[in-house]
This record gives structure tokens, sequence and C-alpha cells, in this order.
């Protein structure tokens, strides 16, 4: 099955508004197994999304719209469909009932202009829309299914989810082959070493596997195709292939799909009732921010202290003068230092320590641009890990963000 999205409104062509929607949607069905050939967008003129409306279904099998349902005279998509596809608008009483409702329930009269929300090219099934005022609808005509959705994201995703996806799955049936997609989160090895170790698992029958680079880690993207029938058999595909590269890779595999970095540190020191402080000298407090992201870190992150400056790591952490002159901020000493005087200072069980060279300038040939320390203290021991980075200033930032909690989950 091939589909296209056509998304409408002046806003996004404006450069105003990101179409998201687009990304969302294509995401969806492509999990689907359903080919999305095309992206439109189009403003809010009736003349060309006509044109486009007109193309869309000429070479697609799935047409899916967002916005346009609005009760503005510039919101014209169900109008235009019911046009191209030669059908009568029709008032649905149940959506007009709903959209009285809804203006009912905040106390206030509706406003004429909203009864257009209730008309539908004949033969529409109307998807609800529990938020707002727009219902969508699903026409199947000729072989053809056209999905029109509303415009605002929040409004559309719940009823792409809710009533759109059942339709779709309706239509292709459970012999249709659908794309299982499972991501495999990576830190400590970059692209080409990756290449080298995973080559031979790149090209196996019925699973494909691509590298994605980003900011600070990569990602194993492994996609199976396969019918619902045939499920078990494709999710033993890839958890076999999950296991191999588990085994290949060790713990540098911290997570996947959904699973963050921070998510899974925060976890385990949470599940081991350890709580844990910081003292930041690059990284400028993205550590301390890190940490303080998710709900719930109050658990186990006591704080920390952002020490940019010798005089601070001397005076907020106890940093030797000493350590400072014979081997610079920027060293394994001073690393070590730092992350036993937070400790020290705070009563963490464990500290985390950054000091390198963010750039672009301060580097030289004995410590040049990307050198990192991290120290690690608990209450056995203190130590310090050395990194080299490469890439601008806010990657090695992120990096040394990303070795750090890496650290503490190891
Ligand atoms: P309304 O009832 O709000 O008029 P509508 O269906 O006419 O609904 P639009 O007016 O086209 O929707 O869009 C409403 C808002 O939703 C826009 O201001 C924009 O912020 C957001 N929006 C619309 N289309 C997209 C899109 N493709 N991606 C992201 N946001 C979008
Ligand atoms: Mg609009």
């Amino acid at each position: 099955m091939k589909a296209e999205i056509v998304a409408t409104g002046t806003e996004l062509l404006l450069g105003e508004t990101l179409n998201t929607s687009a990304h969302y949607l294509t995401g969806k069905l492509s999990s689907l197994g359903i080919e999305v050939d095309y992206h439109t967008t189009v403003g809010d003129n009736s003349l060309r999304l006509e044109q486009v409306l007109r193309q869309a279904m000429d070479r697609s099998d799935l047409l899916v719209t967002t916005g346009g349902l609005g009760p503005t005279a510039d919101d014209l998509t169900k109008e235009l469909v019911a046009k191209v596809l030669n059908l009568q608008m029709e008032l649905d009483q149940r959506s007009l009932n709903n959209i009285k409702e809804f203006f009912g329930r905040r106390k206030a009269p509706m406003p004429s202009s909203n009864e257009k929300q209730a008309y539908f090219p004949k033969g529409s099934k109307i998807l609800p829309n529990p938020i707002g005022t727009a219902p969508g609808a699903i026409i199947e005509n000729g072989g053809k299914t056209v999905i029109i959705l509303p415009g605002p994201p929040f409004e559309m995703q719940p009823m792409f989810e809710n009533y759109a996806l059942p339709e779709i799955q309706r239509i292709i049936g459970p012999n249709s082959e659908r794309m299982n997609e499972r991501v495999l989160k990576v830190f400590g090895i970059g692209e080409s070493a990756l290449e080298e170790v995973l080559g031979d698992l790149m090209h196996l029958p019925d699973l494909s596997m691509a590298l994605l680079a980003k900011r600070a880690e990569m990602h194993i993207r492994l996609v199976a195709r396969g019918t619902v029938a045939a499920s078990e058999k494709v999710l033993d595909a890839l958890d076999k292939t999950e296991t191999e590269i588990k085994r290949r890779l060790g713990d540098k595999v911290f997570g996947r799909d959904q699973e963050t970095m921070i998510g899974i540190v925060g976890q385990i020191l949470k599940e081991n009732h350890l709580t844990v402080s910081t003292a930041e000298s690059c990284t400028g407090g993205l550590l301390g921010a890190a940490l303080t992201q998710e709900p719930g870190s109050s658990e186990f992150y006591l704080g920390g202290v952002v020490s940019y400056s010798n005089s601070l790591k001397q005076q907020l952490l106890g940093v030797n003068e000493k350590t400072l002159g014979l081997f610079g901020a920027v060293s394994e000493e001073v690393a070590k230092e730092m992350a036993e005087g937070i400790r020290t200072r705070s009563g963490s069980d464990f500290a985390v320590s950054t000091t390198g060279i963010a750039g672009p300038g301060g580097g030289s040939d004995l410590k040049p641009v990307g050198l990192v320390y991290i120290g690690f203290a608990s209450t056995e021991k203190v130590y310090a890990q050395k990194f080299q980075f490469y890439g601008e200033r806010e990657s090695v930032r992120q990096l040394t963000v990303q070795a750090a909690l890496n650290g503490i989950r190891q």
C-alpha cells in the first residue's frame, strides 16, 4: 500500500510552525509496513489544495490530511475532498450534538460557524475528537482511502492513535507485512568501529540494521518485516540479533527503544538507594541538569558545584593549590580532588566531577581541545578516567555528560 501525507496550513509555509505531523504520521505508517511516498505541504488556498488532493488521490492508495478542519472560511479540507471525490457534504447529527455539548460545558453559546465542523463528505466514517471541536473522518472510495485529521498535533495524535489506526489495520488486514523496529543504544564506540564489529549482521535475511550517529551516543536500528500472523518469528529474529549484538558489545549497550542514559542511571541509583553529587568545570552545570531532568531525581541527586575557576575549585571543593600548580586544572589529579571534595562536603555515597577543554580555544599540544577528565569518588575509592573527544564545543560538553553518566552506570 502506498501512502502520502498532505499537511495544510499557511503557517507551515511561513516557517512559523514545523510540520511535526508529517514526521509523526510517517513513523506510524511505516511501522505498519505502509510505504509513504510523498509529503506535501500546502497553504490554506482552495485552488492549490484541490490540485494537491487530486494528484494525491491519483497516485496513492492512502491519503492522510492534517489541518483545515476549523470553523473559519479558510478551513477547506473536507469540502475539497468531497469535491475531488464527487461526494455531497452531509450533516452528521451526532457530531453536531457533540460540538454543542462542547460549548455547553464551557457555558458558551455555539457560534454558528462551528456548525460547519459537523458536515462531512457523504459516506464518511467519523473519527471522534475528544479534545477539540473538529472531528476527523475516514472515507473509503473506489479502492482508495482518505483520512482527514485536525491540525493541532495534540488533537491529531490521539485521534490517529485511537480511531484511525484500528481502521488502517482493518483495511490492510493481518496478512500485510509490518515493520517491527527495535533500537539499541550504545555509548563508548564510534560509527566506524561499530560497523566493523557488526558488519556481518548488517545483511541478514528478513532483518535490516542501520547505524545512526547521535550527538553523544550511537543507535543501532533493527527492522524486521513480517506479517502479524508471523509476529512470533519476527520477534524471535529481533531477540536473537539483540543478544548477539550485546554479546559483541558488552555493556557498551546501555538501553533500548525509549530508554535514555539518564533514565537508566536514575533507576540504578534509586534501586540501590545511592545518592550522588557533582563537581563540574567544563560542563558548567549540564551534568546537574541531566541528573535533574526526570521527576523523582531528588531521591538520588543531592546537588553540586559548578567550579569553573581555579579559585572556586579551591574554595568550594578544597582542591589543593599545589595540585593545580603542578598538574593544571585539566588533569587526573584535579578531577579526583574535585570528586572527593564534593563527596565529603555533600555526604553523598558517590560523586562525579568533570574537567576538560571544551574548545574551540584553550587547547595545546599537551592538552588538546576535547581532552576531558572525569573523576569518580565513592567511600571506597577515588579514580579518574581520561577521554579524548572530538567535535565542536557543544559536542564535547554533551559527550562529557554522557561519559559521566555512563561512569555512574558502570
Ligand atoms: P482548528 O480547529 O484549530 O482551526 P484545524 O484543523 O483548522 O484546526 P489548523 O488551523 O490548520 O488546524 O492548525 C491549528 C494549529 O495546529 C496550527 O496553528 C499549528 O500550530 C498546528 N499545526 C497544524 N498543522 C500542523 C503540522 N502539520 N505540524 C505541526 N503543527 C501543526
Ligand atoms: Mg486552519
